[in-house]
């Protein structure tokens, strides 16, 4: 039988702007919730704020011919106004998509042109690559807006660069922008509207824009603060919540715990322009942290680098990490920086076709192990072989899991869809998994090809067709290795008939082409033979293992 929640709360049946706002007018706190670290006493977004913003940017996208259903990309790193752009597409009809602001033009022009996006906005310092990328795939420089460290906006100072006008020339006035009333959503048509692509490669193949609705996004924003709302006394807890957001807004993650779960709960955000190390420990620091969202590296460090034990973390009540493995041993020496049994790190699992979360714990319990812990309100589990078939407890298999928060599915691929969705609404996550007999969740291992470079996703097939594009190269395969105890991308090359490439060369073909988490830095193998099965597919776990025999150093 498969494993359900043993929670089951109310999914509001409204729009995501409604859900975060209550209304396009009634009253909002105007107390920060959305906070520059940079200038916290003048640069912040309040409830009340954020939906003026929102609401400027919805009206002024509409007097400009953004249309229901189009897209609008964002491609920057964190800034106040990210999130406002996410809303402000949303609350005028559209679909948003944030791109990985490290892409090189080729990565940018492909989601471009796979999210056929109307409107790009882009940092303004990677407008270059922004240009280049709007250039390949067409699209007219009227429609491109720079987007500034967001402090310009604040103070009124955005200009734009060159032709290319600043975001805020998108805005309409404050008094439109107040007039301005966003759809709602009433029918399960609405509710089931796609309001956002984000990029994920799945089990398999190349990124796909994973279609997210107004529905996902609430009933997995409502789910964990349900799950946070579990402990004694979390109403007192939660008046003396601040977050610290370093992580990507363009990955479900930071949308939905920060620009979703906690703005609509007033909770005060501290957010980093981007992830530096001794600046997070000491935002932690300044502004006594209570809650840190993170992820594998940076438990790693904050765990081992003689620098955390200078900064005070006292204010820190509970740890969280997901989106990449973690070892028990890790997360007991990261505890060890707080007196014995104040903080008790805890994994959760989740996906970005599940919007962002399933499995996560009560925050009244310990975890001993390196569990993920049991499925949210609302969301079931089952853990299956090869057929479908569900295993005995304890066996391992492969994850499936069927909740109100897993995509529509992926934007204009309905084969990839059908091959991660099943008819009766089960994703297939492509991780193996085992249950024990408290009913808690260990994932321990991927039998999907996608490979986690410190969280962020590299998809082999993407690696794969670049390298068939290097003139020596006549066969290739990616696979993920352990260097360092961190997963990196190593390719299987066999060299062109009279060819002799060597290692140098791939990597100098492969640097200007991928972003730095693509890069190959578990090495390059030259090969006689790619281990395939009879209808052409890599046999990845035989090279996974070939990689283990051989030693997994680059
Ligand atoms: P993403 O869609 O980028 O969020 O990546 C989802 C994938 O990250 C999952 O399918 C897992 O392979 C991996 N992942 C996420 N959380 C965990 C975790 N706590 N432990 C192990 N793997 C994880």
């Amino acid at each position: 039988m498969p494993v359900k929640s043993k929670w089951s709360i109310d999914i509001p049946q409204v729009s995501l702007p409604t859900y975060l706002f209550g209304s396009p007018d009634g009253p909002l706190p105007t107390t920060p919730t959305l906070i520059s670290t940079v200038k916290p006493d003048t640069v912040y977004l309040s409830l009340h704020t954020y939906r003026q913003w929102s609401k400027r940017l919805a009206a002024g996208l509409q007097a400009a011919g953004f249309q229901p259903g189009d897209r609008l990309l964002l491609f920057s790193g964190n800034t106040l106004f990210f999130p406002v752009v996410i809303q402000g597409a949303i609350m005028a009809g559209g679909i948003f998509t944030g791109a990985n602001p490290t892409y090189v033009a080729r990565e940018l022009a492909y989601q471009l042109r796979d999210s056929g996006a109307k409107f790009l906005i882009s940092a303004e310092g990677s407008l270059d690559t922004a240009l280049e990328a709007a250039k390949e795939v067409g699209l007219d420089q009227s429609h491109i807006f720079a987007f500034d460290d967001g402090f310009a906006t604040f103070e009124g100072r955005g200009k734009g660069v060159g032709n290319i006008k600043n975001w805020t020339s998108l805005l309409a006035s404050e008094a439109e922008g107040e007039r301005f009333k966003w759809e709602e959503a009433t029918t399960k048509e609405q509710l089931d509207r796609t309001i956002a692509l984000n990029y994920s490669s799945g089990t398999t193949g190349v990124p796909k824009g994973v279609m997210i609705t107004h529905t996902n996004y609430i009933a997995n924003t409502a789910q964990m603060a349900h799950l946070g709302r579990l402990t004694a006394d979390s109403e007192e807890k939660e008046k003396r919540t601040r977050l610290l957001c370093f992580l990507p807004m363009y990955h479900a993650m930071a949308q939905t715990i920060f620009g979703v779960g906690a703005a609509k709960r007033g909770i005060p955000v501290y957010l980093m322009p981007k992830f530096d190390f001794l600046d997070m420990l000491a935002c932690v620091q300044k502004f006594r942290i209570t809650d840190l969202t993170l992820v594998p590296p940076v438990v790693v460090a904050m765990s081992k680098h003689p620098a955390t034990k200078q900064f005070d973390l006292s204010s820190v009540e509970r740890v969280g990490s997901g989106a990449a493995p973690l070892g028990r041993d890790v997360c007991s020496e990261l505890e060890k920086l707080w007196p014995a049994g104040k903080i008790n790190v805890k994994q959760g699992w989740g996906m970005t076709e599940a919007t962002c979360s399933i499995l996560g714990w009560h925050p009244d319990e310990i975890s001993e192990s390196f569990s993920v812990g049991e499925p949210n309100a609302n969301c079931a589990v089952k853990i299956v072989d090869e057929n479908g078939k569900e295993v005995a407890q304890g066996e391992r298999g492969e994850l499936w899991c069927t909740a109100p928060n897993i995509m529509k599915g992926y934007w204009n691929k309905p084969e990839a869809t059908k091959e991660t969705l099943t008819p009766d609404g089960w994703l297939k996550t492509g991780d193996i998994a085992y249950m024990d007999k408290d009913g808690k969740f260990f994932i321990v291992d991927r039998m999907k090809e996608l490979i986690k470079v410190k969280g962020l996703q590299v998809a082999p097939a993407e690696l794969e067709a670049l390298l068939l594009e290097h003139p020596d190269v006549a066969d290739a395969a990616v696979i993920g290795v352990t260097v360092n105890g961190e997963e990196y991308p190593r390719a299987y090359i066999i060299p062109q008939v009279g060819s002799k490439p060597t290692e140098q060369d791939i990597h100098k073909f492969m640097e200007p082409r991928v972003s730095r988490a693509k890069r190959l830095v578990g090495g390059v193998r030259f090969v006689d033979e790619i281990p395939k099965n009879p209808s052409g597919k890599i046999l990845r776990k035989l090279l996974r293992e070939q990689a283990k025999a051989e030693g997994e150093a680059p």
